[in-house]
């Protein structure tokens, strides 16, 4: 079997499940062009606890985990199935870390439905969540992706979704498609370093926007497993690019994937009114 790409999806909004915009669009082509594979396993920022573990239920449950989105959104369920005997071979895949098996804590969360709803429509997949520990130097996650590459050959996709810019506190209403001057100096390092050294993706943490970007390092935590997957084969590239609200960066990265191009996004969706966005937990 051919291994099996890898892909970070910057996931923006939750409302980016249910509209029709550049974004969704070039998720949903994603999905048509790539290869069909045995299940696969996302990395969402989500799923940001104390320890490293995998979902490991038959039926995972839809997470709606966020705040002041309409009841439509609240009712969007993303049914897939999950597969516990991948959970098993995360655990031996790892080794000698160790990942716990979650069989009824988690589930699916908005960071792996919001874009599998288009990406893979009809949730006919096996699905499984790999959490992100907190409590972990940033360079083991790169290491634990290292170790996760072999999934690829076993026919498991790997999906990161997270946002390598990522500031709720700077969110600008009035500039629904743009980017901050130092959003854009960050996003730019950042795809510059994926393509020619994914494996000194960590450099990224040393650049002056930096704090500014990655607040908080839950959504950019994602990236550095597709670094890590992408540093085997030094093989990454910009699937796409684009900004939402200032502060947010779009951007997509695909790992092992040749052939497929997407244009650039635009019209990511928005954020509910009244509510601070950083109340949001998108
Ligand atoms: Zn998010």
């Amino acid at each position: 079997m051919a291994i099996m790409p890898a892909l970070f999806i910057g996931h923006g909004s939750p409302m980016n499940t249910l509209e029709d915009n550049g974004y969704t669009r070039a998720w949903q082509k994603l999905g048509q062009a790539l290869p069909w594979p045995r299940a696969v396993l996302v990395v969402s920022a989500h799923w940001f606890i104390g320890a490293t573990a995998v979902t490991a239920m038959a039926r995972p449950r839809t997470i709606h985990d966020f705040y002041g989105f309409p009841d439509e959104l609240f009712a969007f369920d993303y049914p897939a199935p999950g597969l516990p005997e991948l959970a098993g071979e995360v655990a031996e895949v790892v080794k000698p870390h160790w990942v716990g098996a979650d069989r009824d804590q988690w589930g699916l969360d908005h960071g792996t439905w919001s874009v599998l709803a288009h990406i893979f429509p009809k949730a006919d997949l096996p699905v499984v969540q790999l959490s992100i520990n907190a409590l972990k130097p940033l360079d083991y996650h790169i290491e634990l992706a290292g170790k996760l590459n072999e999934l690829r050959k076993r026919g498991v996709m790997i999906i990161s979704s997270g946002n390598v810019v990522h500031n709720l506190r700077r969110i600008e209403w009035n500039r629904p498609d743009a980017g901050t001057d130092w959003a854009r100096r960050f996003d730019d390092m950042v795809a510059e370093q994926m393509i020619e050294a994914p494996a000194d993706i960590l450099k990224a943490a040393e650049h002056p926007d930096y704090d500014m970007a990655v607040p908080t390092p839950d959504h950019f935590i994602p990236l550095l497993y597709t670094a890590g997957l992408a540093a085997a084969e030094n093989d990454a590239r910009a699937l796409l690019r684009g900004y939402a609200m200032g502060s947010l960066s779009m951007t997509c990265y695909g790992v092992g994937i040749d052939g497929v191009t997407c244009e650039d996004g635009d019209g990511a969706a928005r954020l509910p009114e009244g509510v601070p966005p950083d109340q949001t937990n998108i």
